[in-house]
């Protein structure tokens, strides 16, 4: 352990021990960070909410 510092995760309340260099524990950091799935989602949703109110200005 000599060397290895730990400290808590910098969310607030969360008492998770991590490496120095890592701020957020995985859990937390997976809120912070945007995914390629996520960014498929939205322009997934986009294009759907368009093409409704596409839809919907022809009728
Ligand atoms: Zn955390």
């Amino acid at each position: 352990m000599a060397g290895i510092k730990m400290h808590h995760c910098y969310h607030v309340g969360c008492h998770e021990l991590l490496p120095f260099e890592v701020k957020y524990c995985r859990k937390h950091t997976i809120n912070k960070i945007r995914t390629p799935e996520d960014s498929k989602r939205d322009k997934f949703y986009n294009q759907y909410k368009r093409d409704k109110e596409a839809n919907s200005f022809y009728q």
